[in-house]
């Protein structure tokens, strides 16, 4: 048994406590007589929410364990405050295979940092040709399909794939960019790209893709078929519009947007750092703008991070070369809450990071309630502290963000009823 003393509930200025047994939320406000024996833990004033839910992360187990594992991986994300993270399938081997699902979801389980929820690929080997064994998946325990990290160039796979998924009531999340129009585009194609002279990935090149997926799931909603199609890390202004028509006509069709889309923009690349490098690219800030907009006006989804950790000696490597990704799933909260705490609101934030995932997911809404799973993180949303990538969980000690003052950060992260995470 854990209580937690000294927080309060969002929207309430009213000191309360929890108590936490059996992995479920026992009570609020109990009688000392009635917290048993437990361990007692001062929430310091902090604010306590359902912990942050990751609908895209990469871990990098199996095969890429130099940049991440899922010990570092679902740590980072703990301290991040983050219960549950959805983990991406393009490792080494692709997560293709129910064998591998199953035993990623055992180790997270011994760790003890944030619950796994492996993503598995939606072909196999992530090839986009032939249809991984989606039912099987499932039954291990796949959360979703994606080719994520790949682009699905073969739309009747995609067809097909929606088809299945949908049948087992199964989400699709697609990286939509046509590779084509991509081609071998380091960064935004524009002014920058332009007066750098970098080749230049265009915003017609996620437009184009989206505009196909919708039309995919148009025509088979049409007919009566149930798909559901996630859209992810949407970074321009023209996708965006496309979401918000499919939306108007009822299809089943969500997006999220990650936070480095609207706080960073391709000026950053002037600086010439690969660190800025991310797939898709940072955007304008027109772009980022619309996206704030969508945010705010119910047209996004959710946030995910897209926590890509790389090494450091791949990301000093020139624009050309580095792979793309940030990682920085430790910060996400206090980034959002910080530059957009204002425009957005901390009850907004607050959704778009925890029930709105759920949502996508078709999953139960998280809750604070007795009787609800005790998932919980408690943030100190008034001290200013500086980013130190030094002290990450990740194995990425790096970030755009590093030394900037942020508030909101985690203090502590209950999962299932047990210390994750304290600061
Ligand atoms: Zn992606």
């Amino acid at each position: 048994m854990i209580t937690i003393t000294n927080i309060k509930r969002v929207g309430s200025e009213k000191t309360e406590s929890v108590t936490i047994e059996g992995g479920l939320i026992k009570g609020w406000n109990l009688p000392t007589d009635q917290q048993g024996e437990g361990q007692v833990i001062d929430g310091q004033g902090g604010t306590v929410a359902p912990a942050l839910i990751e609908l895209h992360a990469h871990l990098r187990e199996p095969g890429q364990t130099e940049k991440e594992d899922l010990s570092s991986g679902l740590a980072a994300a703990a301290a991040g405050g983050y219960g549950t993270v959805v983990s991406m399938p393009n490792t080494s081997p692709v997560v293709d295979d129910p064998a591998i699902v199953r035993s990623l979801i055992e180790k997270a389980n011994s760790l003890g940092f944030a619950r796994l929820r492996p993503a598995a690929a939606l072909t196999k080997g992530q090839k986009g040709e032939e249809l991984a064994e989606l039912t099987y998946l499932k039954e291990a325990g796949a959360a979703m399909f994606t080719d994520d990290g790949r682009t699905n160039e073969n739309a009747r796979t995609l067809r097909l794939g929606l088809e299945t998924a949908g049948s087992l009531g199964m989400v699709i999340s697609v990286h939509a960019e046509d590779a084509t129009l991509r081609a071998d585009g380091v960064m935004n194609e524009g002014p920058v790209s332009e007066a750098l002279g970098l080749p230049g990935n265009p915003a017609a090149a996620e437009a184009a893709r989206v505009a196909r997926d919708i039309e995919i799931v148009a025509g088979l909603h049409a007919q009566g078929v149930p798909a559901r199609l996630h859209i992810q890390h949407l970074s321009t202004a023209r996708a965006l519009d496309l979401v918000r028509a499919a939306k108007a006509q009822g299809l089943p069709v969500t997006c999220e947007v990650c936070p480095h889309h609207l706080t960073l923009t391709d000026e950053a690349l002037r600086s010439f750092d690969a660190i800025y490098k991310v797939a898709p690219p940072l955007r304008t800030q027109a772009d980022a703008d619309h996206l704030l907009e969508g945010l705010q006006d119910g047209s996004v989804d959710c946030l995910a991070t897209d926590h890509a950790p790389h090494t450091r000696a791949e990301k000093e490597r020139d624009l050309l070369d580095a792979p793309s990704g940030i990682a920085y799933i430790e910060l996400a909260f206090p980034l959002m809450y910080t530059r957009f705490g204002e425009t957005l609101g901390l009850e907004r934030i607050l959704d778009l990071m925890t029930a709105a995932p759920a949502r996508v997911m078709g999953w139960d809404e998280p809750t604070l309630d007795a009787g609800a799973k005790a998932d919980l993180v408690v943030l100190d949303l008034t001290t200013e502290r500086p980013v130190n990538p030094a002290e990450f969980k990740s194995k990425a000690k790096f970030t755009p963000w590093a030394g900037e003052t942020l508030k909101g950060w985690p203090v502590l992260t209950v999962v299932d009823g047990k210390v994750a995470y304290q600061r």
